[in-house]
């Protein structure tokens, strides 16, 4: 049953015309599917319908064929062939009752158009910002441009419409979007009625949202998505000018969508950004407007969504992360079963995926965009098949995940362990600095493994190639990870170092065993993730 504290974050919400069953927001988020594989992405959406959010939103929707970002794979709606398939999107969207979202978004200075070879349009004539580095110049929209593309939103609006959308974000934050890049000073240099003043530079969101107002806004809700900063101080649209624009345009959208910074910053990893990271940025919007607003933080504990909502920071409960690494999080509070909520570390490997243009991944969720190509749920396993039982060998992430899959399918598991904790790895790098969110993987499958009756977990038990044989089982894992290398061997460097045999050198995992440097220190890193940094 419910804890009845949490009983606010069920409450019906209004966005415009159309209500959320809840609080539990899916902000639009990224997830390598897109247009190439828009049936596992609408799959992925499916199962969050089915863990109970009220709101689920598509990633970014390029609305228009002069504004594209490849090489990244987001949504395309430039016509109406693209309809069929964003229909299967928000028809496993609303299978369980939730609000169907989908963002629209013209990425102006941030769309190269390597695809479709248009010259760029964007607010100013600047060269596009992007993460890829070609050298691609954008004009400036003219007037008859402008109005091109006050029709082009109606027109994706009336098509989001057709396929069956309840709401529509307007993009306009982390760089992207058109609408930022009206609003900003370091984005907008025009000297015509769309830029100067707060007001003029706020021109275009306004044409926009009443254009759309006039042609949808009787049947869908239309909500804005800003950053709550630009995080470059006055040169662009800084936290002081958001809330003046919000001040002004009270009630421009059915809802505010408050993002923050560029991309990085918002999806701040766990070692720099806490859960609820923002709430400073966002308290005290709510009395500008009187219109809801969602606001993320990476949030994951009912009681610090409640706090949220009850100070009168945000109505909604905006999760992109939380929400990829357990679908289910809606539903797990509303049943009780907090222990079982699969808690997003904030390791970014996510983001990772998006970024070097594949399909994602996440280190909590392994079924994550998987559902529809593999059958995978977050929830429920496949049956078990004729063999019985199972020996799992390391208790790493891959050791305890194996271990729960197996036992969740039935077979008898024994798990062994050669040292003395589970974990491995994630059991040593949880106390290094900033990593201690990393410790959920193990904390999640433990909690897990130790409600199970069918689950055997052997400490000290280093185990040969002869005893595990002996031992007689159906089916063996082996999970006994990696470790890293001491011969400077990696990306750049395929053959080892000559190093000097007096020279102290030193692996991550003997400084995890304890081993502490003295004297100068280099720390060599041709990983290029976490942990050179962390090193440092
Ligand atoms: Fe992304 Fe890591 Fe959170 Fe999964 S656990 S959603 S990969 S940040």
């Amino acid at each position: 049953m419910r804890d009845p504290r949490y009983d606010i974050l069920f409450e019906p919400m209004k966005i415009g015309p159309v209500t959320a069953k809840n609080r539990f927001y899916q902000v639009p988020h990224c997830n390598g599917g897109g247009y190439r594989d828009p049936s596992a992405a609408a799959a992925m959406r499916g199962s969050k319908a089915e863990g109970g959010w009220g709101v689920i939103f598509t990633e970014q929707t390029e609305m228009h064929h002069t504004s594209e970002i490849t090489p990244f794979i987001e949504l395309r709606l430039w016509e109406d062939k693209d309809i069929p398939m964003l229909r299967k999107m928000s028809d496993k969207m609303k299978e369980h009752g939730a609000l169907s979202g989908i963002q629209l978004a013209y990425s102006g200075v941030n769309g190269p158009n390597l695809y479709t070879k248009e010259v760029p349009m964007a607010v100013s004539a600047q060269p596009i910002r992007t993460f890829t580095n070609d050298p691609v110049q954008a004009r400036a929209l003219d007037k008859t441009d402008i109005k091109n593309l006050r029709r082009w939103f109606v027109n994706a609006a009336k098509r989001s419409q057709n396929a069956g959308f309840d709401l529509i974000c307007l993009y306009g934050a982390h760089g992207f979007g058109i609408f930022q890049h009206f609003l900003s000073r370091a984005t907008n240099h025009r000297t015509d009625e769309y830029g100067g003043s707060l007001e003029n530079r706020a021109r275009f969101v306004n044409e926009v949202i009443a254009d759309m107002r006039d042609a949808v806004g009787d049947t869908m809700g239309i909500t804005l998505r800003v950053s709550l900063d630009e995080t470059i101080g006055d040169l662009g649209f800084s936290n002081a000018e958001v809330r003046d624009f919000v001040e002004m345009n009270r009630d421009l959208p059915d809802l505010w969508d408050l993002a923050q910074g560029t991309w990085e910053d918002c999806s701040g990893p766990s070692r720099f950004k806490d859960e609820g990271a923002q709430e400073q940025l966002v308290r005290g919007i709510h009395e500008l407007t009187d219109k809801p607003i969602v606001g993320v933080g990476r949030f994951t504990s009912p009681d610090v969504m409640v706090k949220m909502i009850k100070s009168g920071t945000l109505d909604f409960i905006g999760c992109a992360r939380p929400s990829i690494a357990d679908p289910f999080l809606p539903k797990k509070i509303d049943e009780g079963r907090i222990e079982d909520i699969r808690e997003c570390i904030g390791c970014n490997i996510c983001v990772t995926g998006d970024m070097t243009m594949s399909i994602s991944r996440c280190t909590q969720n392994p079924t994550f965009m998987e559902e529809w190509r593999k059958g995978w749920h977050p929830e429920r396993m496949n049956t078990k098949g004729p063999s019985s039982n199972a020996l799992v060998i390391g208790a790493g992430p891959a050791g305890l995940e194996a271990t729960r899959a197996l036992a969740e399918r039935g077979y008898d598991v024994a798990l062994a362990e050669a040292g003395t904790v589970l974990g491995g790895r994630v059991a040593r790098e949880r106390h290094l600095p900033g990593l201690s969110a990393w410790g959920r993987v193990a904390d999640y499958r433990e909690y897990q493994i130790s409600q199970k009756s069918n689950v055997e977990s052997y400490f000290d038990s280093e185990l040969d190639a002869e005893s595990i044989l002996e031992f007689g089982f159906e089916n063996v894992c082996i999970a006994t990870g990696a470790k890293w290398r001491r011969d400077g061997v990696s990306r750049q460097h395929v053959v080892p170092f000559p190093t000097d045999a007096a020279m102290p050198l030193l692996t991550p995992d003997d400084l995890m065993d304890g081993a502490s440097p003295s004297g100068h220190v280099v720390i060599f890193d041709d990983d290029h993730y976490y942990m050179g940094g962390v090193m440092a």
